[in-house]
């Protein structure tokens, strides 16, 4: 689903809009000149359709990434698959979220928390991605053609939460995660990792950014004026309050 010139929506589950996997969050496929990113891996059982998806975009000399925004199986679950499939295939997460993500560290990705909450079925199992690698504050992924994306450490929704600044020709897009979503909502969940201060922290800075179009990790996307929604975050973390928390 062509969303930008430069992004698609190539999975989404039931708190998107059904295109692939109920457990899958929403991936986006990110074209460059010299290459393409994966923005998310949804949860597993999407990952022969995804690995497609991005082997056409980058063509077969292409450089292939896949850029975590955070942990959570149903957004790194299908990393390891997609590892397997795409030859060359460059994983990155923020830490320390690329090392729970490279040993499938159940605990600390919070899938038992999940499968106890019914979100995720009892035998669901988070495969280790060895493959993955820590992307930094600030670090910048040049896809060619004047598509880059740079890395925005968030943490607060999990720890190693990363947002994606993506600057393209066609204007500036924010993959936020679960960071924040439409309307300034957030996710805050009763989990190990999340943590308020960092959490306000984070939308602060969000909404420092000039984006065009809001594009996060599950429900609405906002293709234009994107910045109102960080910014509704910002008005009510103002008054001393946060923003009402969903997912
Ligand atoms: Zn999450």
């Amino acid at each position: 689903m062509r969303l930008t010139p430069a992004v698609d929506l190539v999975g989404s589950g039931a708190a998107g809009f059904d295109l692939t996997d109920p457990l899958d969050c929403h991936v986006y496929l990110v074209r460059g000149t010299r290459g393409a990113a994966l923005i998310d891996a949804g949860a597993g059982a999407s990952a022969g359709t995804l690995a497609r998806e991005l082997l056409a975009a980058a063509g077969p000399d292409g450089e292939r990434h896949l850029l975590l925004t955070h942990g959570h199986a149903d957004h790194a679950g299908g990393a390891a698959e997609l590892a397997r499939l795409v030859p060359g295939l460059a994983v990155r997460a923020g830490s320390p979220a690329d090392r729970w993500i490279a040993c499938g560290a159940e605990d600390k990705l919070s899938v038992d928390r999940g499968k106890a909450a019914g979100v995720y079925p009892p035998e669901y199992a988070f495969p280790a991605c060895p493959a993955v690698r820590p992307i930094a504050d600030g670090e910048v992924v040049d896809l060619g053609g004047g598509v880059a994306l740079r890395a925005v450490a968030t943490p607060g929704h999990a720890d190693g939460h990363t947002c994606y600044l993506l600057d393209a020709p066609g204007g500036r897009a924010l993959f936020s995660g679960d960071c924040v979503f439409t309307g300034g909502r957030i996710s805050l969940q009763n989990l190990h990792d999340a943590r308020v201060p960092e959490y306000a922290a984070s939308l602060v800075r969000l909404a420092g950014l000039d984006v065009d179009a809001l594009l996060p990790g599950h429900h609405e996307i906002s293709l234009a004026r994107g910045g109102r929604h960080l910014a509704a975050a910002r008005d009510v973390l103002s008054r001393g309050l946060l923003p009402e928390s969903t997912t």
